[in-house]
């Protein structure tokens, strides 16, 4: 056992053209292969005979439950580790959704439990992480919220300062977020002059990115995207060290779906598990979903409008999508605003969960697949909540009636009860 080691990262490796680099920071992607209009992501490479001598379900199952549980899967020395609770999030089984859809199991894994309430927090704590082993200031992101709240969050833990360049529509809570936790956030309209202002700051100031700041993009920091993977491992472990015959997935850059995949795949090569789910990714218009189902190897830009799934508005996606829907043999599917209101209200009657529209769009995607009977009806699918719907309440309680204000009488109570929520005692 090599216990002295700092990581287990023997290096890295583009997706695309496979060529090898030495571990550092390469955030616009692989150089060997990048056109005018493709972008390949290199991914860390890990020392995996080491790492199954000292990994496996007995060792794991008697650690404390988090991201830095799986420190040996990550790319960073974990003396540097910056932490405030991420990971470990239950996996809460939908019974009467998969009753009402024929399904024999559907689960939510619940990322809106995690310190600011996303499934960001995963890349981030990773990402910073990294920032402050290779000894960065300053870290910055472009964002229309929930990659810039956990990003300022963990700056602040770190005690590193942050910028955040975000839209102006993004909703108040969301900008409220990112300041709370000290970040200087200013918003740009179009999303091509905020990544090409960052990319300003990063090289004239050495700042440190946790988000994609390149067109066509890449991605999100490939440090950081390593933390998606323990999102694969917490499943495995939740259902006995079985994998599930799908992940559903709320897509954008596709930075979490390309993470959980090579998450299971990891544990395959450990030996963890045999099988590997099929990869689904959920987009409002479907610039993923475009290049896929047109078999292209590089992504095109779509039109796109406005969505209530803001979190996951793209009009351009990444290969490390590509790849993972390919690898997988999965699916891309498009979902709509009318049935993301839908299933906010009945996931919130049926599960006692609330979440933001963006997050739902995962469970709008199993729906879709359990209709058109791609997923079968005796498969286990794990959906991906993303993110919580207290990041913009103000969108859901546009769909609720107002409460009504009632004289303290009985009969009118009852009245009301009928009339209202028809509902009679
Ligand atoms: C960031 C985000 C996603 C997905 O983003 P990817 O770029 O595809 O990883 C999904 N849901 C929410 C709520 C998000 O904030
Ligand atoms: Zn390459």
């Amino acid at each position: 056992m090599e216990k002295d080691k700092s990581t287990y990262v023997t290096g890295l490796e583009c997706l695309n053209c496979g060529s090898t680099f030495k571990d550092k920071p390469y955030f616009k992607g692989c150089p060997k292969c990048r056109t005018e209009d493709f972008v390949s992501n290199v991914v860390p490479k890990y020392d995996f005979d080491a790492i199954s001598e000292i990994i496996n379900p007995k060792i794991l199952s008697k650690r404390k439950g988090g991201v830095w549980k799986f420190q040996e899967l990550l790319p960073v020395d974990s003396k540097y580790s910056v932490s405030i609770g991420e990971g470990n999030t239950p996996l809460i089984s939908c019974d009467k959704l998969s009753k009402r859809w024929d399904l024999e199991s559907l689960y939510l894994k619940d990322e809106s439990q995690n310190p600011t309430w996303s499934f960001k927090d995963r890349l981030i704590s990773v990402a910073v992480s990294k920032a402050r082993e290779l000894g960065a200031r300053v870290v910055t992101t472009a964002s229309t919220g929930n990659h810039g709240a956990s990003t300022a969050a963990y700056a602040a833990n770190a005690g590193l300062n942050s910028v955040i360049f975000t839209l102006p529509e993004v909703p108040k809570t969301m900008k409220t977020l990112m300041q709370i936790y000290g970040a200087s956030v200013v918003a740009i309209p179009n999303f091509k002059d905020r990544w090409n202002l960052m990319e300003e700051c990063i090289n004239e100031f050495d700042w440190y990115p946790t988000s994609n700041y390149i067109l066509p993009p890449v991605g999100s920091n490939h440090y950081g995207i390593e933390g998606y993977k323990t999102i694969a491992y917490e499943i495995i472990e939740f259902l006995n060290w079985r994998s599930p015959d799908w992940i559903v997935q709320p897509t954008a850059l596709a930075d979490g779906l390309s993470g959980i995949w090579r998450g299971f795949k990891d544990f395959k090569r450990l030996g963890i598990i045999d099988k590997l789910p099929k990869m689904v990714s959920v987009e409002p218009f479907g610039p993923l979903k475009n290049a896929f189902d047109k078999g292209l190897d590089h992504l095109e830009q779509i039109e796109t409008d406005d969505t209530i799934a803001f979190s996951i508005n793209e009009n351009i996606s990444t290969y490390q999508g590509l790849h993972t829907l390919n690898e997988s043999e999965g699916v891309a599917v498009l979902c709509e605003d009318s049935e993301l209101i839908e299933i906010q209200k009945t996931l919130g009657k049926t599960t006692g969960m609330y979440s933001e529209a963006a997050s739902l769009a995962s469970i709008a995607g199993v729906r879709s697949l359990r209709e058109e009977d791609v997923i079968k009806s005796d498969e286990t699918v794990v959906a991906i909540n993303t993110s919580s719907g207290l990041k913009d309440p103000e969108m859901t309680s546009k769909h609720q009636p107002d409460v009504p204000t009632i004289k303290p009488s009985l009969k009118e109570f009852k009245k009301i009860l009928e009339m209202n929520y028809g509902v009679s005692i």
